[in-house]
């Protein structure tokens, strides 16, 4: 009989989306036809109105109030703080949790969200669900608490980095493992990267620059595209702007000098990101994980404030990329690059001693075994 796993995600951003599905792929490497996979948004489907809208407020909230969003972070670090506002979380979602308990009988509930790893677990164990409870981390270097639970079963980090803030946080070194980014199989290097253009319907000879602010096209995205845009170098431009409608029709308003893609949300990352020479980008954990995979240089225009501020410098201080916060600046680096360029395995080799692209697969055995020994 198949059994269901919950992952708990939002589709605020892409991040957590994709590292859901790069964990879905591996339960069905791992034994096809085992396992049901589901996911569950925990804004959106466990919260009431009007808080199920909160993931909507993520992006606007960073574009104009970031300095709120950080104060936010680090206010709710001290456990004095955390502790009555996941009270009301779990006594808020607990409802929603009995109706999918009853309807799905899940042997394991994932969390690859940083705030579902307190209330979540105490609303289930309140309910008697005795099922494994794992939290995959999928921030690489600024841990926040909310990630860091002692009573989880298992907690998957993905760099040396996060695996000391989850001991710090005081979870048993046996619960910790090290386990690397749950990155999609579809992310690993070119095979011909002109047949890949040429099927893309782009110059097939032009060096390529991905632009993008992961899913919601955050970032000085549009201030970054006009300065490659008028920066004179010989390149073609690929810009993302995700599920941010009004970036992508400023995009496309732009007088373009060079030969330039515009595109919305994609479903082929992977391709994009194989097509390119060289990524521009905030400091997702995703993008900066599956450019890595693909073997392609980081040249990082911005952060989210808070979790995202220590990704920069695990980028620049492996040697895997640069920061580059002015868009003038962005084009001087990049024409320092185009001189000289770095393979697809010269990046692979730099980025293999800090992080790991395997972690889904290793979460998934670690996480199985958990299941059988239960
Ligand atoms: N992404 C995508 N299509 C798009 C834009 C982004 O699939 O058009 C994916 C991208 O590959 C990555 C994720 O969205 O997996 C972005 O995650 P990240 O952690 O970089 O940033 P977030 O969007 O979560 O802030």
């Amino acid at each position: 009989m198949r059994k269901t796993i919950l992952i708990l995600m939002s589709e605020t951003g892409g991040g957590h989306r994709s590292a859901a599905i790069a964990l879905k792929e591996a339960f069905e490497d791992f034994t096809p036809g085992r396992w049901q996979v589901l996911f569950v948004d925990v804004f959106a489907d466990l919260l009431p109105y009007p808080f199920n809208r909160a993931g909507e407020l993520y992006r606007p909230w960073i574009a104009y109030a970031r300095w709120l969003w950080k104060l936010l972070w680090f206010l709710s670090m001290p456990e004095a703080v955390r502790e009555p506002v996941s009270f009301a979380h779990r006594l808020v979602i607990k409802p929603r949790f009995e109706e999918l308990l009853r309807r799905e009988d899940p042997v394991a509930v994932i969390s690859v969200h940083q705030f579902s790893n307190h209330a979540h677990l105490d609303a289930l164990r309140s309910l008697g669900w005795d099922g494994v409870f794992a939290t995959v981390i999928t921030d690489l270097v600024s841990v926040h608490p909310f990630w860091l639970n002692p009573k989880v079963d298992l907690c998957a980090v993905p760099t040396q980095a996060a695996f000391e803030a989850a001991l710090r946080r005081g979870i048993p070194p046996e619960k910790v493992k090290l386990s690397g980014f749950p990155v999609r199989r579809q992310f690993r290097p070119p095979r011909d990267r002109k047949a890949l253009r040429r099927e893309l319907g782009l110059e097939e000879d032009l060096p390529t620059v991905l632009l993008m602010g992961g899913g919601e096209g955050m970032g000085r995205l549009l201030e970054v595209a006009r300065a490659v845009n008028e920066s004179g170098l010989e390149v073609q431009l690929l810009a993302v702007a995700g599920r941010n409608e009004p970036l992508q029709r400023r995009l496309e308003s732009i007088p373009w000098r060079i030969p330039c893609r515009v595109y919305g949300f994609v479903d082929f990352m992977p391709r994009l990101m194989q097509a390119s020479d060289v990524i521009l980008t905030k400091a997702g954990p995703n993008t900066i994980c599956e450019a890595l995979a693909v073997g392609l240089r980081i040249l990082l225009f911005d952060y989210v404030p808070g979790q995202e501020e220590g990704n920069v410098k695990l980028v620049v201080d492996n040697g895997l990329g640069d920061f580059a916060p002015r868009p003038e600046q962005v084009a001087k680096v990049l024409a320092r690059w185009l001189e000289e360029p770095l393979s697809p395995a010269e990046v692979r080799a730099r980025a293999r001693s800090v992080v790991n692209f395997d972690g889904a697969a290793n979460v998934v055995a670690a996480l199985s075994e958990l299941v059988y020994n239960h």
